[in-house]
């Protein structure tokens, strides 16, 4: 979770790197957005307090970025500020968003920015409600609400690049991502993380859609394709960075958990130690540990490890194969 050091530090240090950018001309802009979205997003313009009913709705979704469609924010980090703005304690992923000093009107504002086309969203202020106490102060005009009918789940067992290339096989999985979460520090790179200082675990972010494979059988799936039993490690692998863990964004997500911890206790021997801990942040990894597997499957590694590990879940999972 972002907090305003974590903001402040972005403003003098450098912003998190964008997944992707998207560069047109204010000419190419101007021709796919309306005049008003164009005055806001473009010319760092202010709609009007109140103007938008986006403000006072607080209904299931997702918010994207008006001009480049980039995910922003989670409508669950929605909260009524009482400003006349849409307001959201978190963006939806760390690097969603870029920071600014801004100057203007003579007062010493951060600006938030989409990380991907640097359109011009609002503010980021210090005065939010808790844990994070963050407000991002946002035009509505900025952003569009998606109805999606995906969920996430953020689960580390091991090595990322394994646990990536069984999620990715699954019927129901729309994306795969290898990242880290559970830890301290915001923003981890792979070394940090595999200095085994951060208390950061190698994760997947799986986005899957709940009508064609369940949370619960990802995490049945999940706990038979890696040993939940042995306390940070995995085979070769040993470091609280390979721990087992279920990251958990609700209490529904928190009680499947419980609930699958306790079922799948039977067909194992000795006491499973997964970890279940509330999901404050996914943090993407450097784009080389995206997809390892499928790019390099001659690797060492793939062959001593992944292989074996794919061929066991291909047996026991065959029918929840895309
Ligand atoms: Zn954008």
């Amino acid at each position: 979770m972002l907090k305003y050091i974590d903001v402040l530090k972005f403003v003098n240090h450098g912003n998190p790197v964008a997944r992707q950018r998207v560069v047109k001309t204010p000419e190419e802009w101007r021709a796919v957005l309306s005049p008003e979205v164009y005055e806001v997003t473009r010319l760092k313009g202010t709609e009007r307090a109140y103007s938008a009913a986006m403000c006072s709705s607080f209904e299931p979704g997702l918010y994207a970025c008006a001009c480049c469609g980039t995910l922003l924010f989670d409508g669950r980090e929605k909260f009524d500020s009482g400003t006349g703005w849409p307001s959201f304690t978190q963006p939806i992923e760390p690097g969603a968003i870029a920071y600014e000093n801004d100057r203007s009107y003579g007062m010493r504002r951060i600006e938030a920015l989409c990380s991907t086309c640097d359109a011009h969203l609002g503010h980021v202020f210090p005065d939010g409600p808790p844990p994070s106490g963050l407000r991002y102060c946002m035009n509505a005009l900025s952003l569009n609400k998606i109805e999606t009918p995906f969920e996430k789940a953020v689960l580390g067992g091991g090595c990322f690049w394994c646990t990536e290339a069984i999620f990715k096989e699954l019927k129901g999985v729309e994306t795969v991502e290898s990242g880290f979460s559970g830890g301290a520090i915001a923003n981890p790179t792979y070394r940090e993380v595999c200095s085994g200082r951060t208390g950061h675990a190698e994760v997947v972010q799986v986005t899957f859609n709940p009508a064609e494979i369940t949370y619960e059988d990802l995490l049945r799936i999940h706990l038979s394709t890696h040993n939940p039993t042995t306390p940070n490690q995995q085979g070769a692998d040993v470091g609280t960075q390979y721990r087992s863990i279920i990251l958990v964004s609700n209490n529904d997500q928190r009680r499947s958990a419980e609930k699958v911890l306790a079922e799948m206790q039977a067909i194992f021997d000795r006491p499973i130690v997964t970890e279940i801990k509330q999901l404050e942040a996914f943090y993407l990894a450097e784009s080389e540990h995206q997809d390892f597997y499928l790019k390099h499957p001659e690797e060492g590694y793939c062959q001593a490890v992944i292989d074996p590990k794919l061929a066991k879940f291909r047996m026991l999972f065959a029918t929840s194969r895309k």
